[in-house]
């Protein structure tokens, strides 16, 4: 009998885990965590998983950072009583990582772009508040 040794590739989604800004999308975005596990097959049965990566995706575009163990383990321990870890220690490191990526293939006049129009937003956000406490 053939013995076929195969190849498989399996990405799942795990869940949302925080919102921060994604400087790709240009607005805050919600981030999800995924499992990358790779299987050594042996007639389409699943005998051996030797790699397992998690990955923060950006929810609203194609923004990608890969975690270390030990952060996904953070990670992880965090959601099993929480609902994001937004506000986190951890959430604020992903969140620098995650600009300063982004951020470094900008040319400067991207750059400029980019702070100008989260400036406008926010002063855009700033006016609609004060609108709103000043309605009876
Ligand atoms: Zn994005």
């Amino acid at each position: 009998m053939w013995i076929i040794f195969g190849w498989e590739k399996e990405q799942k989604p795990l869940g949302v885990v925080a919102t921060t800004y994604c400087y790709d999308c240009r607005r805050s975005s919600e981030w999800l965590v995924s499992k990358e596990s790779e299987w050594v097959t042996l007639s389409a049965i699943r005998v051996f998983r030797f790699i397992l990566k998690h990955h923060l995706h950006c929810t609203g575009c194609s923004a990608v950072f890969p975690l270390t163990q030990a952060e996904f383990k953070q990670i992880d321990r965090h959601m099993r009583q929480h609902e994001s870890i937004d506000g986190t220690d951890l959430h604020g490191s992903l969140a620098k990582t995650i600009e300063a990526e982004q951020l470094a293939g900008k040319t400067p006049l991207q750059l400029k772009f980019i702070r100008e129009s989260m400036a406008a937003q926010e002063q855009y956000k700033a006016a609609i508040r004060s609108q709103n406490d000043q309605s009876p």
